[in-house]
């Protein structure tokens, strides 16, 4: 009989499966809080469990525990990269970030991305496999286990489409903001997608108070396909819609990702037809000029054109931000450490 990912159970389910086995049901309390509060990765060290029960549980279940495989940490922000090795010798990145108002946390959602958007490392070698719910939650169990510090935000930005894994994310979003488990508060976790308009109704019809993030990059339909692929699939003028009908259901404002890439998607029109988009949908934008990636030749927008940019969405009223470029010294950008990883062992 095949074991049963545990850490990938809600509480309800735990609590039916302990139930069936014929145990007490309060044995499921005990043992969700070991798994998503103590953060153990063993049934020996669940120490008000009986031996038995300890030996019946690993008969039926298996605990999921990533591996860190390596831990960079930036001398400049202290920010720490960490790439976890998976149970079947896989490999993903998250990043721990410390900011003022707490500490973040970057995860992926997937091992590999099939979106092939052109300025992306993740993207490069294809998609191996989605994360399950568990694989999600132990990149950030491991990093607050080694780091002793509580995480408070998580952003599911790192390799992989969440959109494409999503009933997995959507499990692990609840497993994540549980009361049971480590309590992070939906308003603390954003989503980023390239925009899977499917899924990001779906998404919104359940109702989370979570933030969308939907990865932009260009505001004509001409401009985005050379980006990114999935433009060819779903256009501007519906993903705007696929935002309205987030914001009208979940009263959660969208954000729009902005990867400036010099003389690409950084001129006067540019910023206009952002302007347009982000008033149309009431958007929040994040900019952040490209990190380039050696395979390809993109160039990022100089600093004072950032902020130029950013300077003529804010005389229109547009919510704007710079994204802090966090760890640029330890392969910060999206895939880039585990590509590393992956070429020189090949
Ligand atoms: N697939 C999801 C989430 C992962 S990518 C998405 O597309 O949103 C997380 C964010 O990093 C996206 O906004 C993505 O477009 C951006 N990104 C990827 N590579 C980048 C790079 N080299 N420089 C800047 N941003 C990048």
């Amino acid at each position: 009989m095949d074991k049963t990912d545990i850490k990938s159970l809600d509480f309800n389910e735990l609590e039916n499966l302990i139930v069936d086995a014929g145990l007490p049901k309060f044995r499921a309390k005990q043992i969700y809080d070991w798994l998503h509060v103590k953060l153990v990765t063993s049934f020996d060290d669940m120490s008000n469990l009986s031996k038995d029960l300890k030996e019946k549980l690993s008969e039926k279940f298996y605990i999921t525990a990533l591996e860190p495989e390596l831990i960079q940490t930036s001398k400049i922000d202290g920010t720490k990269k960490y790439l976890f090795k998976l149970s079947d010798g896989n490999y993903v990145e998250s990043v721990w970030m410390k900011y003022h108002h707490g500490n973040s946390v970057c995860i992926s959602s997937q091992v590999g991305c099939r979106m092939g958007c052109k300025f992306c490392a993740s993207t490069l070698d294809g998609l191996t496999r989605c994360l399950e719910p568990s694989e999600m939650l132990d990149q950030i169990y491991q990093i607050q286990k080694d780091t002793e510090e509580r995480v408070s935000n998580v952003v599911v930005m790192g390799t992989g489409e969440p959109m494409d894994n999503y009933d997995n994310l959507l499990k692990f979003i609840r497993l994540l903001s549980s009361d049971k488990g480590l309590n992070i508060s939906q308003r603390n976790i954003t989503v980023s997608t390239c925009g899977i308009i499917e899924n990001m109704k779906r998404l919104a019809d359940e109702k989370l108070q979570i933030t969308l993030a939907l990865s932009l990059h260009a505001v004509t339909d001409e401009k985005r396909k050379e980006l990114m692929p999935i433009a060819n699939k779903y256009t501007i003028d519906e993903l705007m819609d696929a935002c309205k009908y987030f914001f009208d259901t979940t009263g959660r404002r969208i954000s729009f990702e902005y990867a400036l890439v010099r003389d690409v998607n950084d001129t006067d029109e540019d910023a206009k037809g952002m302007i347009k988009l982000a008033r149309k949908v009431g958007a929040h934008v994040n900019l952040i000029p490209v990190n380039p990636i050696k395979e390809r030749n993109f160039k990022e927008t100089a600093h004072e054109g950032v902020l130029a940019f950013k300077n003529k969405l804010e005389k229109n009223g547009i919510n704007v931000t710079i994204r802090r470029e966090m760890g640029r010294d330890i392969d910060g950008a999206c895939g880039q450490l585990r590509k590393k990883v992956m070429d020189e062992s090949h």
